[in-house]
């Protein structure tokens, strides 16, 4: 059975008032099973605030949705990005657009507020991967229960359930002693470079925050939450060998030639790395000989040789994803060891590009996960478990989670096929999900930091 039909089955008994149903057990952890607290007096307030809204959220996620915001249209994504905030302000929030310029995208938009409590950093992203040139561009009602649209789970329905939950919690009196930075990427698909700067301000926000909350759409089962996920970078290693008529190879004076080097080191990679749970690298490209020039688009390069010649270079290109810092720095530690003991008249180096940082699961992202599922349970919607690292895609949670201890995501707006022309979101799902997150934030803002 797909990710999406067992989704489909949990859909339809979440939204289903008071109906709790049995997590799917798949290769999930079990989640730490804690006693339900009851929905308190106010957190009953936030959530009977919530349906009265609905429609409104939805219209204005119909116009959202409707508002071309591919990472590259940075009018589309500025436009979002304002009718956002035009919202956060009329909630009191403070609110200021960051310029993309530097970093070369549309720039983001940040919303804070300042009460009592821990502060919560709430992540959303203003841009989708449709961009104008793509044939999908409308929200396309399907049936009563489905909607098919850019951007409507990844993530612009996850922003305005942050949004709706934000007007519940204003109804009920407790916005207000609330301390909020939510942070709307405008390139969360294709992030700007330097990539430091183009999440500066995100980190800046998680240095200041107790909590990070990702309201993307997740695996698409509303039963699950991220709490871990493998982070990626690149590598390319690169090998010298001395040139000379190939019926000489492996002369003491010699030696064994670039291209034999790069070999050693990948077939050394693989025998003491490939079984290492969570960690994969890939070598993806590969090119090598007398004379080896690569592009720096990652995908391309010229390599002249001949079969007589001893192979002068190689330049190997490939991807590594870990699921914690230490694997991640234990792994090239180990790499680096194995590039250095070179073959005879060879050398080779290897230099790393990271990329997404690991979401490392961490006792703090199980406390947050448990606290989730605690609100799940007392609303009657069951529980709500860890999903796969393996199965978790990339998001801005992750710049996040290196500089706070308690990071989850998967918050957002439910459905399928996102990344695809078949986006699509359960709309009965809206409501739950906007009280779950809504009452979550609230229990978050009332929870010490341990
Ligand atoms: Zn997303």
């Amino acid at each position: 059975m797909s990710i999406y039909s067992r989704f489909r089955a949990a859909a339809a008994c979440l939204a289903a008032a008071g109906l709790a149903c049995t997590p799917q057990p798949a290769s999930a952890p079990s989640p730490i099973v804690a006693a339900v607290t009851p929905l308190d007096k106010t957190e009953q307030s936030i959530a009977s605030a919530v349906d009265p809204r609905n429609a409104e959220g939805l219209a204005l996620l119909e116009r959202l949705v409707n508002i071309n915001s591919g990472t590259m249209n940075f009018a589309g994504v500025r436009e979002v990005g304002g009718i956002l905030r035009a919202e956060l302000d009329k909630l009191g929030f403070e609110t200021r657009w960051v310029d993309g310029a530097a970093f070369g995208r549309a720039g983001h938009l940040i919303a804070e507020r300042t009460g009592t409590g821990p502060r919560l950093l709430l992540i959303g992203h203003l841009d989708t991967v449709f961009e104008p040139s793509n044939h999908f561009q409308r929200w396309e009602k399907l049936t009563d229960s489905t909607v098919r649209g850019p951007g409507v789970i990844d993530m612009k329905g996850g922003d305005v359930i942050m949004l709706q939950a934000f007007k519940a919690l204003a109804a009920a009196g407790v916005l207000d002693k609330m301390s909020i930075t939510a942070v709307f990427s405008g390139d969360e698909e294709s992030a700007g470079q330097p990539q430091g700067l183009a999440r500066a301000d995100l980190v800046a926000a998680a240095k200041k925050s107790q909590y990070a909350i990702g309201f993307e759409d997740g695996s698409g089962d509303p039963h699950t939450a991220v709490i871990s996920r493998r982070g990626a970078g690149s590598w390319t290693l690169t090998s010298t060998g001395t040139p000379a008529h190939s019926s000489q190879i492996f002369r003491s004076d010699i030696g064994d030639g670039a291209i034999f080097e790069s070999a050693r080191v990948l077939q050394e990679f693989r025998t003491q790395l490939s079984t290492q749970q969570y960690l994969t690298f890939n070598p993806g490209f590969a090119i090598g000989g007398t004379d080896v020039t690569s592009d720096s688009s990652q995908s391309g390069g010229q390599a002249l040789g001949k079969t007589n010649v001893v192979a002068k270079e190689m330049i190997v290109k490939g991807d590594m994803r870990t699921l914690s810092p230490e694997q991640l720095a234990s792994t090239k530690t180990t790499m680096q060891a194995i590039v250095s003991r070179s073959l005879p008249h060879t050398a080779s180096s290897i230099t790393f590009e990271d990329g997404y940082p690991p979401l490392a699961p961490t006792d703090g992202n199980r406390r947050l996960l448990s606290i989730y599922d605690g609100v799940s349970r007392a609303l009657g919607y069951g529980s709500v478990v860890a999903v796969d690292p393996m199965r978790a895609g990339a998001a801005d949670v992750s710049f996040a989670a290196p500089y706070i201890p308690s990071a989850m995501d998967a918050v957002g707006l439910a459905g399928w096929d996102d990344h695809t022309d078949k986006e699509t979101a359960d709309i009965r799902m809206f409501g739950p999900l906007t009280k779950r997150a809504a009452i979550f934030l609230y229990r978050l803002s009332r929870t010490p930091p341990k």
